[in-house]
């Protein structure tokens, strides 16, 4: 996003933006709870999304994906080889083994927060499950890097450290970034990066981290319905997603019960 050249970047938030976003991501990670206890396989993806809308709604909290871009429902669920934005559907059927990627955002009063998980259904493959598990572990190892003043390449460094390990693909064309007043703010947050470098991030500014790994390469496209990101070599990919606080010294997670 820029606007006459300058970044529009999050803002710092006042107590009572925060009181308000600690409530949005309150109910985005009960919801997605929710979602992770019903998940079985044979359901459609559909009938998951549903759910979410009615779970969210008895929470008094407004879908922030919903027409977002033109975006046609309420979270994006994206299964295997689909990295993000997959639109849920009656004909897409879940299978024991696959991943599915829950992505959600909820609109609190104003302001909105952004998380996802990855899940795995029943028994997979142990390549599958470790790439999910690892790619949460980068997430955390991200999060535990931000404190006040860090650097957007602090954060994407130790997510990529961690993700080279195990040599996962690291998707570059989707990441994270600034939110709270709107579903993406400045400033991009990329899931690698160099110690120091990039935009300085301050105390009480809020952003979404959100790795995305495969099990093959970083080259993704986008499928022909127009939303859904596909990997190119159709290896399965894992996403998590928390939206936090910058805090002094460390950060607050605020996409949790
Ligand atoms: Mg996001």
């Amino acid at each position: 996003m820029l606007c006459g050249g300058q970044l529009m970047l999050t803002r710092v938030k006042t107590p009572a933006e925060l009181k308000a976003m600690r409530q949005s991501g309150k109910l985005l990670a009960t919801v997605l709870a929710h979602l992770k206890k019903r998940l079985t396989a044979e359901m459609t993806t559909k009938d998951l999304s549903d759910i979410a809308m009615v779970e969210l709604k008895k929470l008094g909290g407004k879908p922030a994906f919903l027409g977002y871009q033109g975006f046609p429902d309420v979270i994006c669920i994206s299964l295997n080889d689909e990295v993000v934005h997959g639109i849920p559907s009656a004909k897409r059927v879940i299978k024991e083994g696959d991943i599915v990627s829950l992505d959600f955002g909820v609109n609190y009063q104003g302001m909105i927060t952004d998380a996802a998980i990855s899940l795995v259904v029943g028994e997979a493959q142990p390549a599958v499950k470790k790439l999910v598990r690892d790619t949460e572990r980068s997430l955390l190892l991200g999060i535990q890097a931000i404190h006040g003043g860090v650097h957007v390449g602090d954060i994407g460094s130790a997510i990529e450290k961690e993700l080279n390990k195990e040599h996962y693909g690291i998707v570059r064309d989707l990441v994270g970034h600034g939110v709270g007043h709107d579903l993406h703010e400045d400033p991009n947050i990329p899931n690698y990066g160099y110690p120091g470098m990039g935009i300085m991030l301050k105390t009480n500014m809020t952003i979404a981290i959100e790795p995305m790994a495969t099990l093959g390469g970083h080259q993704v496209y986008v499928d022909e319905d127009g939303w859904t990101i596909k990997t190119q070599d159709g290896s399965w990919a894992a996403h998590f997603e928390h939206t936090v606080l910058i805090l002094d010294a460390g950060a607050e997670i605020l996409t949790t019960m």
